[in-house]
């Protein structure tokens, strides 16, 4: 089976690594409205590039940036990155979550779930915007709790997704209600076992992560490098529990990283009589895991934290090469 980049349908075979989960931007609604300049384009396809050729100096050869329709998705921006830097870039339809009023436009919460349906499948089939680059993956999302209108998307984001046969990516927030979305998916008559469960780092217990995996689903780890969620020796630690407990074949590995942000404003709240204590104390570390963390951090700085828990080059191989394209390509 082929699988579908920015740059048309590429076969199971040149996928090569692959990052399940990156981003090269991402931004939220209203930001255009700033009239503070942000990030300039040109700039930020810079940054994308240099990234990209970073990755592909350690075998990646596929990188996955799942961002959905309402997170500043740009595949035009996208196919740019791909075709300067020769990475084989996957995007992605679907909507976000509502958690902090984040995600799912006005409209689209009015709409049922085949009217949700209708949209994703028609950038399946038709592509998105005047370029008509077509999506690899269906992104879905839920937040602290799985809301109403979450609950739509996702019953919409199955019917794309048994319709269409592309796989699916998922968010989670705090690793919560992965079960949830596979009851979800499930009942829509969607292949489990084309379906990524994202965000699962954040567990410390096997039980959560068993139970996704017996229904078929891969468990993303994949949010490596961010160790305000969790430290990378317990991720570690979950990743070896994992293929001890004779689950390779279910584990991605990815870091949920972006390239840049295009705001001229952070996108996020901070107290005004906050600022000061925050640009002193926060912002340099934040800023440094943010945009100094290279994305060739995973394989620089968690792999060999693999390595010292036992698993061999074959093992890494297998969670970066052949897992992803089970996921991507069902074969
Ligand atoms: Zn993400």
């Amino acid at each position: 089976m082929s699988v579908m980049t920015v740059g048309g349908p590429i076969s199971a075979d040149s996928l090569g690594r692959v990052l399940v989960h990156e981003h090269v931007q991402i931004s939220y609604a209203g930001e255009q409205l700033d009239p503070k300049p942000g990030l300039p384009r040109a700039e930020r396809i810079e940054v994308a590039v240099t990234r990209m050729n970073e990755l592909a100096g350690q075998g990646v050869r596929t990188f996955v940036d799942p961002c959905p329709i309402d997170l500043g998705r740009d595949v035009d921006l996208l196919a740019e990155v791909s075709e300067r830097s020769g990475m084989q870039i996957v995007c992605a339809t679907g909507f976000y979550h509502e958690h902090d009023a984040v995600g799912i436009p006005y409209y689209w919460r009015q709409r049922w779930p085949e009217e949700i349906a209708e949209l994703f499948l028609h950038e399946i089939d038709s592509g998105i915007g005047p370029s008509r680059i077509r999506p690899g993956v269906i992104k879905i999302a839920t937040g602290q709790e799985v809301t109403r209108h979450e609950r739509k998307v996702l019953e919409g984001a199955a019917i794309a997704a048994r319709e269409s046969g592309l796989p699916v990516i998922t968010h989670t927030e705090s690793s919560k209600w992965g079960s949830v979305q596979q009851d979800i998916l499930e009942a829509g008559g969607v292949d489990l076992s084309r379906c990524l469960i994202g965000h699962q780092d954040e567990h410390t217990d096997f039980a959560p992560l068993e139970e996704i995996t017996k229904r078929g689903s891969f468990v993303g780890i994949d949010r490596i490098g961010s160790n305000r969620l969790i430290s990378d020796d317990s991720r570690a630690d979950t990743v070896a529990a994992l293929v001890a407990g004779g689950l390779a074949d279910q584990v991605c590995l990815s870091q949920d990283h972006l390239c840049c942000l295009p705001a001229p404003r952070d996108p996020f709240w901070i107290p005004p009589d906050r600022k000061e204590w925050f640009d002193r104390e926060i912002r340099p570390s934040l800023e440094e895991e943010m945009f100094g963390r290279p994305h060739t951090y995973l394989f620089t700085d968690f792999l060999p934290r693999l390595a010292s828990r036992g698993l061999d080059a074959a093992m890494i191989d297998h969670l970066l090469v052949d897992n992803p394209r089970r996921l991507l390509a069902g074969e």
